[in-house]
């Protein structure tokens, strides 16, 4: 049986998408600018700073957080209730503090919450990737800086590709052409008070502008590439692999791996409940 790869929406091999932590009044600026070059982002808020009515300056507002879950751009994310040291804290703590941010970010945005980012490297062992599971939560973020394109095998170990002071350079790499028929991901990630501290603001903008003129890449938030990657997971194929059946809500694309002339290299699209002949 020849193998099936996954191609992103609209057939492509690329996916990119960024993450930004901590849910800063900053993360207004760059939403705005994000939005303006057609690009798609996560954004990972604590829920301590919202203990009175609303948070203290410096944080986005109530309002604030409203109007960017609101926005198809973006999705809203865990971050911790506390942004705490789970690897210091007993697995009940853990799981409670999860809990109290997951409750308050669907209460506030009216959606499902289901993803999340570390507070800090040292926030994942056993026990926060255990308490995540039992609360829902179907994927998590580190903050490391892999430079490199792969797919996560453990959702919850979801590694990033670079911090976005090292984008601009990986970035001339991914939109370029790579080898191989796997499919690969951008994955970037910061924090957008960075870019007021740092006074460096042109930096996410310059890469914002390449990527709006790159057109082969699927820009989606961290909750899209979850969907869309599970859902090819989910493909049923007959036992000689010459049909194949999408039982999913999903249209999907797929291209066969093998010789050219049995029809490889050919971008097929399954559309929801749809079966398809693979051998052309
Ligand atoms: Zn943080």
């Amino acid at each position: 049986m020849r193998s099936f790869v996954l191609r992103f929406p609209g057939g492509f091999k690329k996916a990119m998408t960024f993450s930004y932590d901590d849910g800063v009044m900053q993360d207004v600026r760059l939403s705005q600018l994000m939005k303006k070059h057609g690009v798609k982002a996560t954004f990972n808020v604590n829920s301590h700073m919202y203990r009175k009515t609303d948070a203290p300056e410096g944080y986005l507002s109530l309002e604030e957080l409203k109007a960017i879950s609101d926005d198809e751009n973006f999705e809203i994310a865990c971050h911790g209730h506390v942004h705490p040291l789970y690897t210091f804290m007993p697995q009940a703590a853990v799981t409670d503090d999860m809990m109290i941010n997951r409750k308050f970010l669907e209460k506030q945005t009216g959606k499902m919450v289901r993803g999340f980012a570390y507070p800090s490297l040292s926030a994942y062992n056993d026990t926060s990737e255990l308490s995540l599971k039992s609360t829902g939560i179907v994927y998590a973020r580190l903050a490391n800086n892999l430079k490199n394109f792969f797919i996560p095998e453990n959702w919850h170990r979801w590694e990033p590709s670079c911090h976005h002071n090292e984008a601009p350079e990986l970035f001339e790499i991914f939109k370029g052409d790579l080898p191989g028929i796997k499919p690969m991901i951008m994955y970037v990630w910061g924090h957008s008070y960075e870019f007021d501290r740092q006074n460096n603001w042109e930096l996410i903008e310059g890469l914002l502008e390449e990527c709006s003129k790159t057109t082969d890449i699927w820009y989606a938030t961290n909750m899209e590439i979850y969907n869309y990657v599970n859902a090819f997971k989910q493909l049923v194929f007959s036992a000689d692999g010459s049909f194949v059946h999408n039982p999913t809500a999903y249209t999907l694309w797929g291209v066969l791996d093998g010789n050219k002339k049995t029809g490889a290299g050919k971008i097929i699209e399954l559309a929801p409940s749809e079966t398809v002949e693979l051998h052309l």
